[in-house]
């Protein structure tokens, strides 16, 4: 590769604590192409959605990436690459809409990291990269799609984007078969929540591990589903603590989340907990997100993926949704793994399953 000499060479800090400090983001050039060509190649090896099929000759991918180029160099098109120490780390592009009636909008698309990148913080300063030079070009809104097999949707949604659906049989995957599709999108402008808490990740895990404790209560003395919660005051106070009832309770809305805030509301004598956080294990269903929307808390972080009713991006996306008058911040996978293990081996152990 080519050494960059862009004007427009940036350097991805961008507060992601995981991400190289000397990843450099981009635009690629014409020098780029092999390095881009061999990433797509990789890419499709490896059965990522990228539109193209395995074996992808290399002359093919040199002149999709010529054609790529041409349309950036006529202002449809933005393709950055993120670079470490000379090597292609991963690279995104930005296909500026043309139609009249869209001219604030953009597709993201061609989103590749390469494997040994993964993991680092580069795919989100990447991310922050385009979203950057979609404002530059006057683009507010973004729109993509995300196989569902390639668990992408996740890390989208960390980075703000709403799912709006998902559609099966979109494409098929390079190494064939047919597979779904998620369909996302983020308003770069959208309304931020009135107030918006620090987020200290010391703060977040300490209350975590509190809910995941009164989660081992649920299951050992309750025999209920391992999922507890806390709700912890604007001021930094724990007001409420809650863990699954359903059975003990015979009450069908008995979940730890509910229970936290039924506490938190007697604690401030109020049904309203402006400011409020709620931890919470496993990420809540709808009808949960629902009540923390009612409650007006202001953020809620959670542990573990409900890939079964999870209402904050996984099944659902009620939380997020932009119809409601009052936004909470969401943060998933906050002692993710911890959270899920438990869960898991609660399950295993009903099933008289090794623990994992
Ligand atoms: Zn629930």
């Amino acid at each position: 590769m080519a050494e960059q000499t862009s004007a427009d060479l940036a350097t991805a800090a961008i507060g992601d604590a995981h991400a190289p400090a000397e990843v450099r983001i981009a635009p690629a050039s014409a020098a780029d192409i092999e390095a881009l060509s061999a990433l797509l190649v990789e890419t499709v090896a490896n059965n990522g959605s990228v539109g193209f099929m395995h074996p992808l000759p290399l002359d093919e991918a040199r002149a999709f990436w010529r054609g790529a180029l041409e349309e950036a160099g006529q202002g449809k098109r933005v393709v950055l690459c993120a670079w470490l120490d000379g090597q292609l780390l991963a690279t995104g592009s930005l296909a500026l809409v043309q139609a009249p009636s869209q001219p604030h909008r953009a597709e993201l698309t061609k989103v590749m990291t390469a494997p040994a990148a993964r993991g680092r913080g580069v795919g989100a300063a990447l991310m922050h990269a385009l979203e950057q030079a979609a404002r530059e070009r006057g683009r507010r809104l973004l729109t993509l799609d995300a196989s569902l097999i390639e668990g992408a949707t996740a890390f989208y949604r960390r980075l703000g984007y709403h799912t709006t659906g998902d559609i099966p049989e979109y494409a098929y995957k390079p190494l064939g078969g047919l597979g779904a599709t998620r369909a996302l999108w983020k308003l770069l402008d959208a309304r931020q929540p009135a107030r918006i808490l620090p987020a200290d990740p010391e703060v977040d895990e300490r209350h975590m591990r509190h809910a995941l404790q009164l989660a081992e209560r649920a299951g050992k003395e309750f025999d209920e589903i391992p999922v507890g919660a806390v709700v912890v005051s604007a001021e930094g106070k724990v007001i409420g603590e809650g863990w699954n009832r359903n059975i003990h309770d015979h009450d069908p809305s008995a979940h730890a989340e509910i229970m936290a805030l039924r506490q938190a509301g007697q604690a401030l004598s109020n049904h309203r907990l402006v400011g409020a956080t709620l931890y919470v294990t496993l990420e809540p269903c709808a009808m949960c997100a629902m009540a923390l929307v009612h409650a007006r808390v202001a953020r809620v972080v959670y542990g573990a993926d409900d890939p079964k009713t999870g209402a904050c991006g996984s099944v659902f996306d009620v939380i997020a949704d932009p119809r409601h008058n009052h936004r909470v911040q969401v943060q998933g996978g906050v002692l993710g793994e911890e959270a899920g293990r438990r869960l898991t081996n609660y399950f295993r152990a009903k099933r008289g399953k090794p623990l994992v």
